[in-house]
């Protein structure tokens, strides 16, 4: 289980991988004519028409290469929309506090000025204070960028009233549709007031990630800024040449991989699509519900359940024990787990995330994990261990840490096995490391060209 809040890590099916390797999809030139890529081009548009329907958009292009780069071309098409009008001073972008921080870089680069809009303390977005900042920037209002469900893991039931508001001062509405996990199935961007949006197929359609990319991020709109997606002075479709421009190198992005995400659709199909969603939001709730007297859950949305994922917060533990959220998130590495997102939306707190993959019995032994830390952590609060001293400090132990010297107040089988002896252990190659350290103390490894001399 990769329990990355935020990050949707979820199955990759080997039936939808497979495809990315037969020859008719990985040996295609990106620039191949049209007429050889006609396979292709029904796969995109397969995968845009679905991708249309299931966000209630028009219009979808899976150019984009990331998320972030779905937010740049997002943002382009408002900004080409105003610009149309004649509104050139419209590029203020409203970004809610807790947003993914690719929001702020990419209304930068897409060279509007960014304003921030407060939480109020339930974590949603403070309408009072979005209110008085569209008043404030009426004249120059774009847009806003607004995660639904937001980056706190709630659905905010103010969001209708939020798009509302911001179109009354001209803006457009950007959700970001990174958390559509949460949402397929039951709602749709476009139909609760966005007018453009971008997906993630590497995160809620099944496209492995977290090692880099390659991802794939479109871009759906509907209404006004429609006519302002990315385009390619050698798309293979020659009405799509003229335009924006494009937003990555190849026409089609990372077309290699969009099989993928196509095979996940056709298995799940509609209602399996939904199904998922429901499962993915009842898992959250039950981690969230498991955890709740260990760990408080920092934000929920209005009647209590949370969306498809949950903070967890740390924040007081620390205060009280001086057990950092570093030693939690390294100490679930010994438990056999990867660590949840760790102080993201909010410092010193962990976001979990479980989707639709686990079964029971891997979010159980997850939360099991958890508890079994809270008693260590209760270990050091009692004064049995400092935190200096104690097996979450020094988490995560290695293999190597099992031969030679043991100096430690705690056994080598606290450290090691916390839960017993497990022959299925995962064994982290390297120990803690001083993170920061290694950030300021650049070392160059490359050798000097002497060292390639005759
Ligand atoms: C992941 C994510 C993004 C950015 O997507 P990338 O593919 O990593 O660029 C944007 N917003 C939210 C809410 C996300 O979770």
């Amino acid at each position: 289980m990769i329990p990355l809040g935020s990050c949707t890590m979820k199955l990759n099916a080997t039936t939808e991988m497979e495809p990315v390797s037969l020859p008719g999809f990985a040996d295609l030139h990106p620039f191949a004519p049209a007429e050889d890529a006609a396979g292709y081009r029904k796969l995109i548009d397969d995968l845009e028409g679905w991708l249309a329907e299931v966000t209630g958009y028009d219009r979808v292009s899976i150019q984009p290469n990331a998320g972030s780069q779905g937010e740049l071309a997002g943002l382009l098409a408002i900004r080409g929309f105003h610009l149309a009008n004649g509104d050139t001073e419209r590029t203020v972008c409203l970004i809610p506090s807790s947003a993914h921080g690719t929001n702020a870089a990419s209304a930068v680069m897409a060279g509007m000025k960014v304003v921030v809009v407060k939480a109020a303390d339930d974590g949603s977005v403070d309408l009072d204070d979005l209110q008085a900042a569209c008043e404030k920037h009426s004249d120059s209002l774009a847009a806003i960028m607004v995660t639904y469900p937001s980056t706190h893991g709630a659905y905010e039931d103010s969001i209708t009233e939020l798009c509302k508001i911001v179109h009354g001062h001209g803006g457009q509405v950007y959700v970001d549709g990174a958390n559509l996990n949460a949402l397929l199935g039951f709602a749709k961007p476009g139909e609760f007031g966005g007018d453009v949006s971008h997906l993630n197929l590497h995160k809620t359609f099944c496209i492995p990630h977290g090692g880099g990319g390659p991802g794939v991020g479109p871009v759906a709109v509907q209404g006004t800024p429609a006519p302002y997606l990315p385009s390619h002075p050698m798309h293979p479709e020659p009405e799509k040449r003229a335009g924006i421009g494009p937003i990555s190198a190849a026409p089609y992005g990372s077309a290699g991989i969009l099989p993928i995400s196509w095979a996940y659709i056709r298995l799940m199909g509609g209602p399996g699509l939904t199904r998922a969603t429901a499962v993915a939001v009842l898992s959250a709730n039950y981690v969230a519900l498991r955890l709740a007297d260990h760990f408080p859950v920092l934000y929920r949305g209005h009647g209590g359940p949370v969306a498809h994922e949950c903070i967890l917060d740390v924040r007081g533990l620390t205060k009280d024990s001086g057990v950092s959220v570093d030693d939690v998130a390294k100490r679930l590495v010994d438990y056999g787990f990867h660590a949840p997102t760790m102080s993201f939306p909010v410092a010193g707190t962990l976001m979990v995330e479980p989707t639709e993959s686990e079964d029971l019995g891997e979010i159980d032994r997850f939360c099991d994990a958890m508890i079994a830390i809270k008693g260590e952590i209760d270990r050091v609060q009692a004064g049995e261990w400092s935190p200096e001293n104690s097996p979450l400090r020094h988490a995560p132990h290695t293999a190597r840490a099992l031969v030679g010297e043991w100096d430690r107040v705690y056994s080598r089988e606290v450290g090691v096995f916390p839960t017993g002896i497990d022959p299925d252990k995962y064994w982290p190659p390297v120990a803690r490391i001083d993170r920061a350290y290694g950030d300021r103390n650049l070392v160059c490894a490359c050798p000097p060209p002497e060292a390639f001399a005759e």
